[in-house]
């Protein structure tokens, strides 16, 4: 099964900072702010200067975005509290279209005496879990890797035996670190595996990793979890900020519509998540990129389907529309009906293309063939995704 396409789920950095606390892994003190009155407050109660405000969106690069502050006076908390809460931060992770502040950390400002990056992730062709770690911290990790790859270290875990304390030392040396932090550091990397294994994390990165004249502390703070372990996560569901959602994504949830939004140019509408996987690989096999993961579900009934199509339609990269119905419980005739409902309310400008099978499946083609739109069958869904792909690429 392709995993190209991610669904796995992301916090905020204080959420991140959160787990850190529990775990011993030492963070800088700070808390959350909605308002520039409740930043002055914080600072206040840090009790200390300077302090930095930080928005929370789910994107990197906030500091040359503009979306980290340093500030000296309460004055300075204020003004940049008010410039920070409810801007539009532009970053290279964000896109052009940016994302709206909603929330921003205020927190004490450390003196730093070097930055380093450390990130764990798993790697699939080894079964294993990477640790990586570079004496280059707080630039993108990704440019220094194309650049200076040498000044990157990389360990591979056997999660069968755990970290090893050669590992620890071998990123030790390989980031030059200072000796009187050696205890501290094997300290730091024990107790960030345990989180990145209990919390079933995909990504954990602390870019940068700081030394300062009381230790090592982590600045930033990223996790991503496994979508398909969220189920035994509840303190991590429970991160989930409806402001970092995506509109189409809030209006699907609301019809308990399975979606998705993705960066692709194919919407796709399916029924079960086996087939919606398939389908968006055979899309990707011909040569298109997916715009969306939708499962309408089983048992959908007309209106969910009009919903999932209303929405696809409402996404502005969608140049083309891939329907793909096993019709079980789901009928062919109910599809058929809420895609012609769905046509009636909102003019469609894209080609759509549908395969469908299973019950009812002649009266689904008669509803569709009479209802005047301007639809392409296709009897394969291989036939289905070439041809979408080649009206796409058009
Ligand atoms: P991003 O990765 O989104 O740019 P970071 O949290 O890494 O955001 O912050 C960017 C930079 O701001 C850091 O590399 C660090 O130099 C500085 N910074 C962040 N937090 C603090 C802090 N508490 N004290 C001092 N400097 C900080
Ligand atoms: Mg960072």
């Amino acid at each position: 099964m392709g995993s190209w396409y991610k669904l796995d789920m992301k916090i905020h950095e204080y959420q991140a900072k959160s787990i850190f606390r529990k775990h011993n892994i030492p963070v800088p003190s700070g808390e959350i702010a909605h308002t520039a009155q409740e930043a002055c407050q914080i600072a206040s109660r840090l009790e200390t200067y300077p302090v930095v405000l930080k928005a929370q969106i789910h994107a990197g690069g906030r500091g040359k975005g503009g979306g980290v502050k340093l500030a000296h006076t309460p004055e300075d908390v204020e003004k940049f509290a008010q410039e920070l809460v409810g801007m539009t931060l532009v970053t290279k992770q964000t896109g052009p279209k940016g994302r709206k502040v909603n929330k921003i950390l205020i927190e004490a400002g450390v003196a730093i005496e070097q930055e380093l990056y450390l990130s764990f992730t798993h790697n699939r062709s080894t079964a294993t879990i990477a640790i990586i770690a570079s004496a280059a911290g707080g630039m993108d990790i990704e440019e220094v890797a194309t650049t200076t790859p040498d000044k990157i270290t990389t360990i591979h875990i056997n999660p069968l035996l755990g970290l090893q304390k050669n590992q620890c030392h071998k990123i030790a040396a390989g980031i030059h670190l200072p000796d009187e932090h050696y205890g501290g550091f094997t300290g730091l990397l024990a107790d960030l595996y345990t989180v990145f294994i209990q919390y079933d994390c995909t990504l954990l990165e602390i870019n940068p990793l700081v030394i300062t004249p009381d230790g090592m502390l982590a600045l930033d703070a990223k996790i991503e979890v496994d979508d398909n372990a969220l189920f035994r996560q509840p303190e991590i569901r429970d991160f989930k900020d409806p402001q970092e959602e995506d509109e189409l994504e809030l209006q699907a949830a609301q019809y308990n519509l399975n979606y998705i939004k993705l960066d692709g140019n194919v919407g796709n509408m399916v029924n079960g998540a086996g087939l919606a996987m398939a389908t968006m690989d055979l899309i990707q096999q011909a040569g298109a990129e997916p715009a969306n993961f939708l499962d309408v579900g089983g048992g959908a009934s007309a209106e969910m389907v009009e919903k999932g199509f209303e929405i696809i339609l409402q996404d502005d990269n969608v140049r083309g529309i891939l329907i793909n119905i096993f019709g079980g419980i789901l009928r062919c005739d109910v599809l058929a009906q809420g895609v012609v409902e769905a046509a009636k309310k909102i003019s469609i400008n894209v080609p759509v293309i549908v395969r469908m099978e299973g019950t009812n499946v002649s009266e689904g083609k008669e509803i569709l063939a009479q209802s005047g739109l301007n639809l392409i069958t296709a009897d394969s869904l291989k036939d289905a995704a070439g041809k979408v792909a080649a009206l796409v690429a058009s």
